[in-house]
């Protein structure tokens, strides 16, 4: 953040002296102008005619003024340049551009880089980019099955058809669907309805209008917006824009839709919402800062060697809600995070330590009851192989 403010600083210096630049070529037009109406004077008089003492004089003025003026203009467009290259030189000195160290070599090689390549596929079938999307198929030598591309091309065809305020496709999706949205609450059949409604009502079609309302019949969960759209009417003439209800001609309501409707398919496909590379970029970005200023700190103690582990950070990285997708437990005794090689074991008496906290534990034993475990945190005993690893 810091970083940002730097370079905004020196960016805000330079727009300030843009303007004022800008201002003085405003006054450059003014001195064109001044030179032009000269010139017209001077054409007026007949060939070879001698300049008179105060047109001589005239002329030289204004000669000097052009010569003021463009010296002035030059030293400011030269200030302008060394602005724009003190943001440059913020920018360089604000930012890291060398991310070696953050990422492991060959990380993304053999079966990964197949992995990626198809998160990137995905990614850009989601985004509608089938072209591109195919060429990445092919040159990659991925076997996608047109089955797979099926529901994203369906998808990308219906919101496209949305994006021109054509809802049709949409409900015919929604209503073959109708049960298994219903099953998960979904609102997206009565927020069709309604946009379809209210672009009647913006055209002027009242009667339309009125006739499409009984489509709004079935909801009977939405009686409270219901109220709203019908109280409409009351504004025939002097236009919903003038309502109390103006917020309904809101763009937004367009955009909101295509967000519900890409939300619901992929529920219904089985897909996570957002996009798995976008999550892996964003999370990636968050983490980026921190990762390097672990960096710095490991080369300036000479510990390079310390961050080794694949599947575990050398910090813990706090990312927003929308970002988490797993519960992670850290074990209390070892004060490590579990993870796939090092499980969770849920202990006879219900307390979870992990697989290597319990194995150490065992082998610690060295008791004539060395087959008996006490638990750490209360006084049962048990058999140690009665531990069961718990999966979240
Ligand atoms: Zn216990």
């Amino acid at each position: 953040m810091d970083a940002c403010n730097s370079v905004e600083r020196e960016l805000d210096k330079l727009l300030g002296r843009f303007d004022q630049f800008r201002g003085n070529l405003e006054k450059l037009d003014d001195l064109i102008k001044h030179i032009q109406s000269t010139k017209n004077g001077l054409d007026g008089a007949p060939p070879g005619t001698q300049l008179s003492p105060l047109q001589a004089h005239i002329i030289s003025a204004c000669g000097k003024k052009i010569k003021d003026a463009t010296q002035k203009i030059a030293t400011e467009h030269k200030e302008i340049h060394s602005s724009v290259s003190k943001v440059g030189k913020a920018i360089d000195r604000n930012f890291v551009s060398d991310f070696t160290g953050t990422t492991q070599e060959g990380i993304f090689s053999g079966n990964e880089a197949v992995l990626l390549n198809e998160a990137i596929s995905e990614h850009l079938l989601r985004q509608g980019h089938v072209d591109v999307a195919d060429m990445l198929i092919q040159e990659a030598n991925l076997t996608l099955d047109e089955k797979q591309k099926e529901p994203f091309l369906e998808l990308n065809r219906i919101l496209e058809e949305c994006k021109n305020h054509n809802v049709e496709p949409a409900l015919r999706w929604v209503q073959l669907k109708r049960d298994e949205l219903q099953s998960k609450n979904s609102s997206l059949e009565f927020k069709l309805h309604r946009l379809k409604f209210i672009d009647l009502v913006k055209e002027g079609q009242w009667r339309e209008a009125l006739e499409y309302s009984k489509n709004f019949s079935r909801f009977t969960t939405q009686i409270k917006e219901i109220q709203r759209l019908m109280g409409c009417f009351a504004f025939m003439r002097i236009g919903l824009e003038n309502s109390p209800y103006s917020d309904l001609l809101d763009p937004v309501n367009w955009l909101e839709i295509n967000d519900i409707l890409a939300r619901d398919a992929c529920t219904l496909l089985g897909l996570s919402i957002s996009s798995p590379l976008e999550v892996s970029v964003t999370t990636g970005c968050i983490a980026l800062p921190t990762l390097l200023q672990i960096k710095q700190v490991m080369r300036q103690r000479q510990c390079t060697g310390v961050w080794s582990s694949k599947e575990e950070l050398p910090v813990e990285i706090e990312l927003e809600n929308d970002y988490r997708f797993h519960s992670i437990f850290a074990c209390p005794i070892l004060r490590q995070q579990c993870g796939r090689t090092n499980p969770p074991m849920r202990l006879v008496c219900g307390h979870a330590i992990s697989k290597d906290a319990l194995n150490k534990l065992v082998t610690g034993n060295k008791s004539f009851f060395a087959s008996r475990l006490k638990c750490p945190y209360c006084p049962m005993e048990m058999d140690p192989k009665q531990a069961q690893q718990i999966r979240f």
